[in-house]
């Protein structure tokens, strides 16, 4: 009987299903959003049972019709970070997820770093100390949700991501893959371990913490009589990794200096480092990349706040796009952007400058401007952002950047990704199936219930749709990534504080 393969990608915004067959095609797929709650300015919260019954729900539709035991295996991916904490004998989570936008540890953080912890954290967790990871969201609910810190030290309290959480309502088990567990700034990623003393420097009592675990072996299985997912009961759950490491798998970037990029709203690169965490002195944070078979792999990671957010921004408030799609055909127009230059630090600007009081910014605007050269010159904007985090990377890592492999929704643009290969001057290689998130949860699955062998094989499912490679002179792009550079410069430090 043919063997499928069902892959839980559980986002930020909605719950997807995907089952993926032997040759790494999607077989079925089934998508639900689910709401947010925004209780104050700045906080973001999930409702727990919404990620699991939307989650489940999309599984129960993309296996409906599928023959019984034609699932080999379950892998599973999440938005990272986003913290529960439920009781371990109802099962009743103690508050909502705190997402991992929410803002409300922010202060929590800057103790922290007055405590002088940032060198503590980054040297043990790779991580900058920052509100997005878990350990201040854990360390917030049990000190304001009446009672929950008593209960914890009683044993009668779990925490988890939200894979955790998904795998113990699938199989009962309690357990972290070492690529969630990296993102919760209490994991030390040289050892693959909890960091006792960290957690005792936060007040996290260690008891709440799941096993640790690898990426790709099997944590449980489904339990019976779940509904909707009950002819998956038996079936193993046998593989999970946070969103951007299952990306970066799942683009089968297994060898050091191999990238992916996200073009989403935000863009997110990783990169594979190789056997051993890199220390960044840019800004950028080291994760697990994932653990298959005995062996680890790390991953350096930036993301940049504005990508396709800027395409958004040309359409909704400048009104010059009437859609994303259409800014291609304005840049097409031209053949460059006339020295206009976009700076999109709506937010400020993250890694490698890190510069929270910078503001956006046109430059080198003439009479001769026009929408054209702006279309063109917001789509350079996210290749130069992309550019930086890459060169930050090469650096960190003293290792050369093979290719780039690409995804997220900004990626159909051709303009744009020939752009990012005359830049970094490597290929640029976008996939023919571009779910690449869930696939990398799939293909840990599969390895591990022997539906593939190695990674020889996982990498030869994929298949690219088009790789750009640089084709502009040298000297010009170079010229126009100066150009850059000198308008961040502008951009920069520009609100008064
Ligand atoms: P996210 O998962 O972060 O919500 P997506 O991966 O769905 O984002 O990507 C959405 C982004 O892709 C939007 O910001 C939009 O501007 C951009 N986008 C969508 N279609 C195109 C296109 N044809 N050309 C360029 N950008 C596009």
């Amino acid at each position: 009987m043919d063997q499928f393969i069902l892959a839980l990608d559980q986002g930020t915004t909605s719950s997807r299903a995907i089952v993926f067959d032997k040759g790494g095609n999607i077989a079925a797929m089934a998508q639900h959003d689910f709401p947010q709650h925004y209780p104050r300015p700045g906080w973001v919260e999930h409702d727990p049972y919404d990620i699991w019954n939307s989650e489940r729900t999309a599984a129960a539709e993309a296996i409906a019709g599928m023959a019984p035991g034609a699932i080999a295996g379950i892998g599973v991916t999440n938005q990272r970070e986003t913290t529960i904490l439920w009781d371990k004998n109802t099962g009743e989570p103690v508050y909502n997820a705190i997402v991992w936008q929410c803002r409300r540890t922010a202060e929590l953080c800057e103790e922290l770093k007055k405590e002088g912890l940032d060198e503590r954290i980054q040297s043990t967790t790779g991580l900058l100390i920052d509100a997005y990871f878990s350990a201040t969201k854990i360390r917030w609910i049990l000190d304001n949700v009446p009672g929950v810190r008593q209960r914890a030290e009683k044993g009668e309290i779990l925490f988890g991501t939200v894979e955790t959480w998904l795998i113990w309502q699938l199989t009962g088990a309690h357990v972290t893959d070492v690529s969630n567990a990296s993102r919760t700034m209490l994991f030390d990623i040289h050892r693959l371990c909890w960091d006792d003393e960290l957690c005792g420097m936060l007040r996290i009592p260690h008891s709440i913490l799941p096993r640790p675990v690898g990426n790709s072996e099997i944590y449980g299985y489904v339990k019976e009589g779940i509904p909707g997912l009950e002819s998956l009961a038996g079936v193993p759950v046998c593989g999970a990794a946070g969103d951007q490491q299952s990306a970066l798998f799942g683009q089968a970037c297994f060898t050091a200096g191999q990238a992916k990029n996200t073009y989403g709203t935000g863009c997110f690169t990783l990169m594979n480092v190789g056997a051993a965490p890199v220390r960044s002195r840019a800004g950028l944070v080291c994760s697990v990349g994932w653990q298959v078979g005995g062996s680890t792999t790390y991953a350096l990671e930036g993301s940049v706040f504005n990508g396709g957010s800027t395409i958004q921004w040309l359409r909704d408030e400048m009104g010059i796009i009437d859609s994303a799609p259409q800014i291609n055909d304005l840049a097409a127009k031209v053949a460059d952007t006339n020295g206009v230059v976009v700076v999109p630090a709506f937010t400020g600007l993250g890694a490698p400058y890190w510069d929270m009081y910078a503001r956006g910014a046109v430059l080198g605007i003439t009479r001769g401007t026009n929408r054209n050269h702006l279309a063109r010159a917001v789509l350079q904007c996210i290749a130069f952002q992309v550019t930086d985090l890459m060169m930050a990377m090469r650096m960190d890592a003293g290792c050369d950047i093979s290719t780039l492999k690409v995804d997220g929704g900004a990626s159909v643009s051709d303009i744009l990704l020939q752009m990012q290969a005359d830049l970094l001057r490597i290929n640029v290689d976008r996939p023919a199936m571009v779910e690449t998130t869930a696939f990398g949860a799939a293909a840990l699955a599969g390895l591990s219930c022997g539906l593939w062998k190695d990674l020889d094989e996982i990498a030869a499912l994929r298949r690219s749709d088009a790789v750009f490679q640089p084709r502009r002179v040298q000297a010009d792009t170079d010229a126009e990534y100066r150009l850059w550079k000198r308008a961040v410069g502008r951009a920069g430090d520009w609100i008064e504080h």
